[in-house]
């Protein structure tokens, strides 16, 4: 076997292993967190409308585009592994290991900003419609995402550590940290309102990113509210909404037989149009 077959097998090898468990932490995160969705209705961001007939879809969008996230994850750590970056990988020590992760959190934070108010301007919005057909997201929406939407959004393992090597089990742990933080952000209910969740924290909660679907235009940001602050594009109510959530809130069940979807809109009258 040449070098070159024997580094392209190898490559594979990790590719295919990186998809494997990529996929299989999807349907895991998604149904734990669907679990506690039926389990606690009265938590349900958007009221009156559902997502549910689209989890199909968007289970099928997930597994292509998981396809994509996989390779640029397999690109960082195979070429952090073989050295091929512009510096030696910084050391991962019990020091070290808090401030990279935090530093990756802010960088992919920017990045995927960035990369968002890119993908809503008219020339590259074609490529990022397919993730908004969700107007109320399901669990399953999260990576319900186009192919090249997913290249640039998820570029960031592929092209990051060439520059600023950080250790592989850094980007792998963000990755995990990545995949639960979308998954409860599409879930479609809110757990997470709290004071520190608005301003002047810079942290958000779940409505973030479902107001996002439903009103499209605001809160384009990712893990802080920070850029979205700055440039103006935050949603005008997003802090007084989680201010109210956070009155008395409903107690978050985990257990027992799931509870009845209450406030679930009446049945549209025929040739009504589907959202
Ligand atoms: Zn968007
Ligand atoms: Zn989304």
């Amino acid at each position: 076997m040449t070098m070159l077959a024997w580094t392209l097998a190898e490559f594979a090898a990790l590719y295919g292993a990186v998809y494997a468990v990529n996929v299989a932490g999807y349907f895991l995160v998604c149904g734990a967190i669907d679990h506690v969705n039926r389990r606690n209705p009265e938590r349900r961001i958007q009221k009156n409308r559902r997502g549910d007939k689209r989890i199909r879809e968007e289970i099928r969008h997930s597994l292509k585009s998981i396809a994509v996230t996989a390779a640029s994850l397999s690109i960082g750590i195979f070429a952090v592994s073989k050295g091929w970056t512009l510096f030696q990988v910084w050391p991962l020590t019990w020091w070290t290991a808090v401030p990279l992760f935090v530093l990756c959190m802010v960088l992919f934070d920017a990045w995927f900003y960035f990369g968002h108010r890119l993908l809503h301007t008219k020339l590259f919005y074609k490529y990022h419609l397919l993730h908004h057909r969700s107007v109320a997201p399901t669990v399953w929406s999260s990576d319900s995402i186009g192919l090249v939407d997913t290249a640039i959004c998820q570029g960031f393992y592929a092209v990051v550590p060439i520059i600023l090597p950080f250790p592989p089990q850094i980007l792998i742990a963000h990755r995990v940290f990545d995949h639960v933080n979308g998954t409860f952000g599409h879930a479609g209910f809110e757990y997470f309102a709290s004071k520190t969740a608005r301003y002047p924290w810079p942290l958000l909660c779940a409505t973030y990113h479902d107001l996002h679907h439903s009103e499209f235009k605001y809160n384009f940001a990712n893990y802080f509210s920070v850029w979205d602050r700055l440039l103006g594009t935050a949603h005008p109510t997003y802090d007084r909404m989680v201010e109210a959530m956070e009155v008395d809130p409903a107690p978050i069940r985990l257990a027992g037989p799931p509870a009845p979807d209450l406030g679930r809109p009446a049945p549209r009258a025929a040739g009504t149009p589907a959202e």
